[in-house]
């Protein structure tokens, strides 16, 4: 379904600075993810900036790792 993969999403995710959840950032918490924040796995498909793959700081991150 994704045109990038897991470890794409997981690892750019992780080093970002303006990951969000996007069920954080509809005022429910973390709590509701059930997890902590901290072990949670931070993946591109789960944040606020994601917009389907749009995401300029991803779209960049990407350029780097394939050239
Ligand atoms: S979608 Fe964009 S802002 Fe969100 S974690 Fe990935 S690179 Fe960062």
């Amino acid at each position: 379904m994704s045109k990038y993969t897991e470890k794409q999403l997981e690892s750019i995710a992780a080093e970002c600075q303006e990951f969000e959840h996007i069920i954080n950032a509809m005022g429910y918490g973390y709590s509701l993810l059930n997890v902590s924040p901290d072990k949670y796995i931070r993946r591109c498909t789960d944040c606020v900036h994601w917009f389907d793959g749009s995401c300029g700081i991803f779209q960049k991150e990407i350029a780097l790792t394939n050239s």
